[in-house]
């Protein structure tokens, strides 16, 4: 089996060595990840300036590819690129930090995951709870566990999964929860500090909400102390409303005479045509 592991924290994250390690004993690995840290980046492409990729080493050995760019960056670039064949799975992590809740689309770990599924790969986002002295070792046991349970079990069909999991699972038998994702709001709180000019700034606290859903979800089991499991999928399209909204019959104006455009329009019409004049005359050498 070609694993295709990759994160957030970035190539040097102590949970990316760790699940490397463990992941070793399911096939071979290749490691992508971001040269430094891209937590929060959400699911950012680079495609504005090009992508550098640098081969990182452990000794003398070929370890993995360090790239200027973002996790999907790293998984698009890893299976095109990096790869000697498709890979079987791709996974990302370990987070340093729980991916739960409305987080889940904020995480650049839960990206890259969702990257491996855009190319019909079975692909695990894996986090834990932040931790000053994360025992990264037990958490990677925990993660190649249950991707190895879960494969089994599904075969190769092409899944996305989220795998959480909370500190107090590392100080017992771990215990695991099939859950879904929770969607209440959280995030919004602030703290405003003064800085030493004496302007202000804000820090994003977002502490997770009190659980309120009756249902379980990856929160509500996470904060009893189990292990979460979560399919995932990227399709957005609200399916419900879409078929709601078959019989509206919208209509559009066929507006080719407001085409001319208003004033406004013409305004800044003349306005591009002169700068675009303006750029035309300056030749090299002539700059200021
Ligand atoms: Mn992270």
């Amino acid at each position: 089996m070609l694993i295709l592991l990759t994160n957030d924290d970035g190539i040097y994250a102590p949970g990316l060595a760790a699940l490397e390690r463990e992941l070793s004993r399911l096939g071979e690995v290749r490691v992508v990840a971001p040269a430094k840290e891209q937590s929060g980046v959400g699911h950012s492409i680079t495609y504005l300036t090009p992508l550098i990729a640098k081969e990182v080493f452990d000794g003398e050995q070929h370890w993995g590819w360090a790239v200027e760019g973002s996790p999907a960056d790293c998984v698009k670039l890893g299976i095109t690129q990096f790869c000697p064949r498709r890979p079987d799975l791709v996974v990302s992590g370990i987070n340093s930090g729980l991916n739960v809740g409305i987080n889940v689309l904020y995480s650049g770990t839960v990206a890259a995951a969702i990257e491996g599924a855009f190319f019909r790969i079975p692909s695990f986002a894996v986090s834990l709870e932040f931790h000053e002295q994360a025992p990264y070792n037990k958490a990677a046991r925990i993660g190649r566990a249950l991707i190895e349970q879960v494969l089994e079990k599904r075969g190769t069909e092409p899944q996305l999964y989220n795998i959480n999991i909370p500190k107090a699972a590392l100080d017992s038998t771990p215990e695991v929860r099939t859950v879904p994702m929770d969607v209440t709001q959280y995030g919004e709180r602030f703290e405003k500090r003064i800085d030493p000019w004496g302007r202000a700034y804000y820090w994003a606290t977002g502490t997770p909400p009190p659980v309120m859903s009756e249902q379980e979800t990856d929160l509500s089991a996470i904060a009893k102390g189990f292990v979460t499991l979560t399919p995932l999928d990227f399709n957005l399209t609200k399916q419900s409303v879409l078929a709601e909204m078959q019989p509206w019959q919208l209509r559009l104006e066929n507006d080719v005479d407001a085409e001319a455009g208003s004033p406004g329009d013409r305004r800044l019409q003349r306005r591009v045509v002169a700068s675009t004049r303006k750029q035309q005359q300056v030749t090299p050498g002539q700059q200021d």
